[in-house]
């Protein structure tokens, strides 16, 4: 699993850093072409200007002559002594060589070089490159006179120096680039350690609680998205640990409420069985206490039965229920273990008090309640069940004048099994998941149960469920 883990974030930390890699060579590449060619650019351009205007002055100076001749281009040249070029070449129209301050000179011999043809054919020319770092340039123009042209002039210039700027410009850029990448690759190195640890935590975590420790928690310090996932784990967890914990106390449970009856089945039927001369009166009796503790566990699996269901959310064949009505149903069929228990059981039912449910549903609910009242009522006491429709919700009452609930019990009377007094439950035949099925049920269909003490002695529990309206029907 750990070993899962480190892969997992590996390939992770693997695509961040070629995407990092992608952006940072991209960077890399623009840094250390871009500023170079604009600079050269530049310094192109500086070149151009400066030898271009050099040309100029020096085809002005020779435009007076009508022919130019070797001595005629020497002494119109030489007052010109703030010219700043390596070389000076000026021919005739023919392309032979007037002047040159080139050594050794070619003058005398003929130069049909690029710059001379085009300056010859009228056109001034510039052409320059940057190699080993020089900037070697030429630049040529033609000397006109009326119109004609009578000779080139080019000039040559090499530069080292702008060269060298050049070059140290592209060393600097080098430097940085290294830095740049030195520092990426340590803070990546960073960051994805610091990565890979807190992904092994949570991973570790999850491997722990898969295995069934529920109460671990994942500890991860900061408050970044990894940190929010813990967090979510980690409630996660609790939830699971709450789930598992009821799902162990209902079992236990359970298996005690169905251990009691069973028990009781077998310790009769030993009975029977040892006991060789057991007379048939006292084998009936005991054969009715074995029908008695099987109809109990039918009783328990019926409700454990309605749990399940409930658990599942089915609300399958519904309709307008009267709850009314149901209640007046109920009341009838509680009526003789009211008269057995001494409690009076007296209605308020309102008019319009439909809701959307099944009339089991809805029975389950009122007998339940009633019957607790009943059950958990004193001799000469009462039971009230009022039904309203407010607004748009039924409200059902039952209240009682009995032993009452103490209120630290209240919250957990709608638990499985919980009970208050056990033994008068059990006596009564309870199994502690009735108000759980009551809650159940009322929720299912979008309602609230509630308990309350009743005044002056006794309990009140309310009911509210979403009322049918007629509207909803005809929509
Ligand atoms: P039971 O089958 O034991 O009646 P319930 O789930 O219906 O189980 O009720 C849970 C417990 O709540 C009961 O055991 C009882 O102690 C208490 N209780 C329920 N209704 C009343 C009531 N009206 N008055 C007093 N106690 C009640």
């Amino acid at each position: 699993m750990e070993e899962k883990g480190t892969k997992l974030s590996r390939s992770l930390q693997t695509r961040m850093a070629m995407g990092y890699a992608v952006i940072i060579v991209a960077l890399l590449v623009l840094l250390n072409t871009y500023p170079l060619l604009m600079s050269q650019n530049l310094m192109f351009r500086s070149q151009q200007t400066a030898l271009q205007n050099q040309a100029v002055l020096v085809t002005n100076t020779l435009t007076t002559a009508d022919q130019l001749t070797p001595e005629g281009v020497e002494a119109a040249i030489a007052p010109l002594e703030d010219l700043e070029v390596e070389r000076i070449l000026v021919t005739d129209e023919a392309g032979l060589v007037l002047y040159d301050t080139a050594e050794p000179s070619i003058a005398g011999k003929f130069a049909l070089t690029g710059e001379v043809v085009a300056a010859l054919e009228g056109n001034d020319h510039f052409i320059s490159e940057y190699r080993d770092g020089t900037f070697s340039s030429r630049a040529s123009a033609p000397v006109l006179n009326r119109n004609t042209v009578i000779g080139a002039v080019c000039l040559y210039e090499w530069d080292s120096s702008q060269g060298m700027l050049l070059e140290e410009l592209r060393q600097n850029l080098h430097i940085i680039s290294l830095v740049v990448i030195g520092a990426v690759l340590g803070l990546f190195l960073i960051f994805s350690r610091v990565f890979t640890r807190r992904v092994s935590v949570l991973l570790a975590g999850m491997h722990r609680v898969r295995e069934g420790e529920y109460t671990h928690r994942v500890t991860l310090e900061g408050h970044d998205e990894l940190t929010q996932l813990a967090d979510q784990f980690n409630q996660l967890t609790g939830r699971l640990e709450t789930t598992e914990a009821e799902r162990r106390r209902f079992v236990s449970d359970a298996s005690h409420e169905l251990k009691t009856p069973l028990a009781s089945i077998r310790l009769l039927t030993d009975s029977i069985l040892q006991d060789e001369n057991i007379d048939r009166e006292t084998t009936r009796e005991f054969v009715g206490d074995i029908g008695e503790a099987a109809d109990r566990l039918i009783h328990i699996s019926q409700e454990l039965l309605e749990l399940n269901r409930l658990d599942e959310g089915r609300t399958i064949h519904q309709e307008a229920v009267d709850v009314s009505g149901q209640v007046e149903k109920t009341c009838r069929m509680l009526a003789p273990l009211a008269e057995e228990s001494r409690v009076t059981l007296e209605t308020r039912l309102g008019q319009d008090c439909l809701v959307w449910s099944r009339p089991e549903d809805v029975n389950q609910i009122v007998r339940n309640l009633v019957e607790n009242a009943i059950k958990y009522n004193v001799a000469e006491g009462r039971v009230s069940v009022t039904t309203r429709l407010e607004r748009d919700r039924v409200r059902l009452e039952v209240s009682d004048t009995g032993v009452g609930i103490p209120e630290e019990d209240r919250s957990r009377i709608f638990e499985r099994f919980y009970r208050v007094d056990k033994a008068r439950s059990r006596a009564a035949g309870g199994t502690g998941l009735g108000l759980s099925i009551v809650r159940d049920t009322v929720q299912l269909h979008g309602g609230t149960v509630s308990v309350g003490p009743n005044e002056p002695c006794g309990t009140t529990f309310t009911v509210l469920l979403p009322a049918w309206l007629e509207e909803e029907g005809m929509a």
